[in-house]
Parts: structure tokens; sequence; C-alpha cells
């Protein structure tokens, strides 16, 4: 999404390129007939499949149908396919946010790119509603040095959002009950209200606060709560065997999934990540894919 494309993704493919590998792109394995699981286990020695985990978490509620929400890969891709291929001339492709009011489900990373791009867009307002409570602004008692601190903090699409509206777009403890449209269709709001936590015998549940429903304003929504694991079409054909995330079971150091000569390696067997990850496993999965083609293996 951030990285940039031409001085560092497109050097690094031109590099791997010039030690000898094809890139063959637009092949959607699973889906196209020329490239079955089938024809690549016949045709190869070892497989690696890294495809990512973007299958996104949907929102199934009255008036989801409404024209005007989508998940926010769709969106997020759409851009950036847009902006390479238009060289970043400044147009906005024809799903963007340019005027609307834009309404960006999730709180998380994924959700705070929908911000900035709509923001990037032109778009009318933003706003980004979250289930979960704001993190606290220190470390709680049981979140100690050296875990991750999950405290509060404004990333760069809130820090832009404040700048242009006056403060953090991001709302807390939000549900949404239903989708608004109008006669055509077309989405017109959303109506949402607070929740509190409540715990159900072991099990924390929303609970409506009574009195807090109300209708926003949005022509336009993006769905940002979370990655439910890989795209299944790849996962299907090969056969491969799952974890309980649904995500390709294969060991992290091993990579090797329940098929001899197919490994999987990066968010689709770990789930969505991090680039830093994404690296690691791909290095990993490189060293036990020449361990199994030659027996032995020089790299790291
Ligand atoms: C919106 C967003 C923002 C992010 N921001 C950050 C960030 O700021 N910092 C960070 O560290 N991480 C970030 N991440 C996470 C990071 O992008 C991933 O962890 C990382 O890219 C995973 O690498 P990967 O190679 O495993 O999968 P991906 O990078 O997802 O690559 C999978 C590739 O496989 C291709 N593919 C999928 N299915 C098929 C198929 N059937 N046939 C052929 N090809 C296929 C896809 O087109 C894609 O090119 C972000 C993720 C998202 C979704």
């Amino acid at each position: 999404m951030k990285l940039d494309k031409e001085e560092v993704v497109q050097r690094r493919v031109d590099l791997m390129a010039a030690e000898g590998i094809t890139f063959k792109t637009k092949v959607n394995i699973g889906q196209d007939s020329e490239w079955t699981a089938e024809k690549l286990r016949k045709d190869f020695d070892a497989i690696v499949l890294c495809c990512g985990a973007t299958l996104g978490r949907d929102l199934v509620t009255e008036g989801r149908d409404a024209k005007g929400i989508y998940l926010a890969m769709e969106f997020l891709t759409a851009n950036t396919s847009y902006q390479l291929d238009h060289h970043f001339d400044g147009t906005i492709p024809a799903l963007n946010a340019k005027g609307k009011d834009v309404v960006v489900i999730g709180g998380g990373d994924t959700g705070t790119d929908c911000v900035g791009t709509s923001l990037r867009h032109g778009c009318k307002s933003v706003i980004q509603l979250e289930i979960m409570p704001m993190p606290p602004m220190e470390r709680a008692a049981n979140n100690p040095w050296p875990e991750w601190p999950k405290v509060y903090k404004m990333d760069y699409g809130q820090e832009e959002a404040a700048a242009l509206q006056g403060a953090d777009p991001r709302q807390y403890l939000v549900n949404t009950k239903r989708f608004l449209k109008d006669e055509v269709g077309n989405l017109t709001g959303l109506e949402i209200c607070n929740i509190e936590w409540v715990n159900d015998n072991g099990r924390f549940s929303p609970k409506e606060v009574e009195g807090s429903a109300r209708v926003i304003p949005a022509q336009l929504v993006l769905l940002a709560m979370g990655f439910m694991g890989p795209e299944q079409e790849v996962v299907k054909q090969f056969e491969l065997e799952t974890d309980a995330r649904s995500n390709v079971k294969a060991d992290h150091g091993k990579f090797t999934t329940n098929l001899p000569g197919v490994f999987a390696a990066g968010d689709m067997r770990r789930g969505q990540s991090l680039v830093v990850w994404a690296i690691n496993e791909g290095r990993g999965a490189a060293r036990e894919c020449d361990k199994y083609l030659m027996g032995v293996t020089n790299l790291p």
C-alpha cells in the first residue's frame, strides 16, 4: 500500500529478473484454466505459495446491498492500481471518495489507509468507527515492557484528518445497526449506536447503550474490519490443509504443507501481518525449498 513502487519494488523486481527469475503477471492460480494446481505440480519440482491473506471481513446487516459500500481492499487496490497505471498524474479512479461523506468501519491500520486515501481523493468528510474502546494513553498494568505497547496513537491518516477536520476521526465503542439507502439503492447513511462490552458468562459481548442510536450521513462506506485469511480458491485447488483461522497449515521454520514439494509462506501461512515477517518467511521458505531440491543448503 505505502511502499514506493518505482524506487523500491521495481528495483527489486529488476534485480531478481536479472538473476534469472521469470515473472508472469495477470495469472490467477486457482481460477485460470491454463494454470491449474495440477499443471503446476506436474511442471515444477517445488512450489512456494505466498498469495497473502486479503479476504476481508464483511458486515452483513440490513442495507448491506446499498450502492456505495466496499471492502477496504476493493477501494485501496483500485486506487493503487490506478495511480500506477496513470503515473500519479493527479487524477483519481472511478471508485473514489471525492466530495463524499466517508465512513470507514474499523479502527486499524487498513482503516487508516482508507482514511488517508479518502482525504487525498478530496472527500467532504471522513469518520472512522471502532467497536473496541479507545486504548489507554499509557501502558496498562497487564501490558508491560517489552511487549508491544497497546496505547493510543495517531497514525498518518488520523493526523491528516485532524489537520483538515480539527479532530481525530475515530469514534470508539460504536456499532453499525444498518445501512440506509434512497429509492434507487444508493447509500445515504448509517444508523449507528454506542455499545458497552458486557461480561456474558465469561464471554464479552457488545450491548447497545439505550438511547444512543443515531443516523450519520455517508455516500461511501469502507469496511476495514480485519481479514479472514487467504482467498480460498488456491487453497481448495491444491487441497491444502488449513489451520483454525483458514491459513495454510505449515510450521514456521519448515514452511512445508501437507503436499510434498509445496511450501507456504508469508501472510498466506501466518495470516495478515507485516512486511518484515513476509521478508523473514520468504527467506526461510527459500532456504527450506533449496534443501528439499538439493539435499543441502547454503542459504541463511
Ligand atoms: C491495506 C494494507 C496496509 C498495510 N500496511 C502495512 C504497513 O504499513 N507496514 C507493514 O509492515 N505491513 C503492512 N501491511 C501488511 C503487509 O502488506 C503484508 O503483511 C505483506 O505484504 C505480506 O506479504 P506476502 O508476500 O505474504 O503477501 P502479499 O504482499 O499480500 O502478496 C500476495 C501476492 O500474491 C498475489 N496473489 C494472490 N492470490 C493469487 C493467485 N490466486 N494467483 C496468483 N497470484 C496471487 C497477490 O496479487 C499479491 O501480489 C498492510 C496490509 C494491508 C492490506
